[in-house]
């Protein structure tokens, strides 16, 4: 067998030479033209090898740390948890990733990214003392601050400028945070949905690990926060359907229908979930990333009704459709859990997907007509108190061409 691939390997690049007539030029020129051929591959060598490198170093640390010793012994012993990873209740149709490489890499008349920067309402710390009542306000994609009954909880906090392993490569922010990350105020707790980079966000963790804020996260998720150096009496790691509680307030993590992962090797290895947020007075959800799944309406029964939702709508495409909502499902998913206000998350910030960056807000603001569905579609940085919302939609994107759900429906399959 060998014989055949060392023939196949010497007979193929002399066949090569020979039908591009490398073989057919005299000595001398061919002596040249090796040693050019020399000089040429060994600097490509050496440069790729430079810039594999630069990016392995650069991504190091972001990357995380897979769950190993006690937090892979919990995670094992998850009933979520099988054949080495987390695993959804209903399983993922696998897309075809030539069909999504071609969509992706292909031509794409859609409007991605806002040609200036959203407007977003300035915040500081001393916007944010809402001694009781329930106001919520997104900072952008999927991190919102919630102020409940006193508490102030924070979702999937990104301050980063890219949502990547790279500094210098991946989707940028739109807009800048509306909330400067020194003039966050102080936290009773962060909530995390999962570890994909525009939800678990080093440079912000490493900012905020000696608040001696607490970390709710799934399970495995504890796991990349140690790494960066969050103290471990700072991570409170929950299954789904576990709840924990701080100061009167329940926080309980309930299943989500997603995957995770920051590198090649740590598909599914860490635990995604939605998160509940009750207090004596109020509850909210906040779906952090999901497609459809069927635990919505349990999750409404055990926790439901919510005064709002803080919903998944963008990033969306029919090609993954068993990892991403899209706004008309986000409606029903809302409607499933017994929401009252709906908000979007997951959109306006990042480039994550191949729909115009206003196509949630648009297809949302349809879907929630239609369904008879309250829904408030703020700017980053605007406060909305739950006990007065907007009366009316305030369109405060730009129009761009976008399509409707019937021209490119997102279904969840499974169901
Ligand atoms: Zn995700
Ligand atoms: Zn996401």
């Amino acid at each position: 067998m060998t014989e055949v691939f060392r023939a196949i390997f010497l007979w193929l690049p002399r066949q090569l030479m020979a039908e591009s007539g490398i073989l057919r030029l005299e000595k001398a020129r061919r002596v040249e033209l090796k040693k050019f051929l020399t000089w040429f591959f060994g600097i490509s060598g050496i440069a790729l090898l430079a810039i594999t490198l630069f990016l392995l170093a650069d991504s190091w640390t972001s990357m995380g740390k897979m769950p190993s010793g006690a937090w892979l012994t919990k995670a094992e012993a998850s009933e979520n948890y099988g054949d080495g990873q987390f695993q959804n209740h209903i399983p993922e149709q696998q897309p075809d990733v030539l069909e999504v490489t071609q969509r992706w890499f292909g031509p794409n008349a859609a409007v991605v990214e806002p040609t200036s920067p959203p407007p977003i309402e300035k915040r500081t710390r001393a916007d944010f003392n809402a001694e009781k009542g329930l106001r919520a306000t997104w900072l952008g994609h999927s991190t919102m601050l919630i102020e409940i009954d006193g508490k102030r909880i924070l979702t999937d906090p990104v301050w980063g400028e890219r949502v990547s392993p790279f500094s210098h490569f991946g989707p940028i922010r739109f807009h800048e945070p509306p909330l400067p990350r020194d003039e966050v105020p102080v936290l009773d707790a962060i909530l995390i949905s999962h570890d994909h980079y525009d939800h678990l966000d080093e440079f912000t963790v490493m900012a905020f690990k000696t608040r001696n804020t607490k970390y709710f996260v799934p399970l495995g998720v504890g796991s990349h926060l140690e790494y960066w150096g969050v103290p471990r009496d700072q991570i409170v790691e929950l299954d789904w359907w576990e709840e924990a509680k701080i100061d009167g307030i329940t926080l309980a993590a309930v299943p989500s229908r997603h995957f995770s992962g920051r590198q090649v090797m740590d598909r599914n290895k860490t635990q995604w979930a939605s998160w509940v947020v009750k207090s004596k007075n109020h509850s909210v959800f906040f779906s952090g990333d999901t497609a459809m799944h069927r635990d919505f309406v349990k999750i409404g029964h055990e926790y439901g009704p919510f005064d709002a939702t803080f919903m998944e709508v963008g990033a969306y495409n029919q090609l993954w459709a068993d990892v991403h909502l899209g706004p008309e499902q986000a409606v029903s998913a809302h409607k499933q859990v017994g929401g009252g206000i709906m908000f979007p998350v997951h959109w306006g910030t990042f480039n994550l997907a191949l729909h115009a960056w206003t196509e949630p807000a648009e297809r949302l603001a349809v879907a929630a007509k239609e369904q008879n569905v309250k829904v408030v579609i703020p700017k980053p940085g605007q406060i909305i108190d739950l006990a007065d919302p907007p009366k009316k939609l305030d369109r405060w994107w730009p129009e761009v061409p976008w399509e409707t759900a019937a021209q490119h429906p997102v279904v969840s399959s499974g169901l």
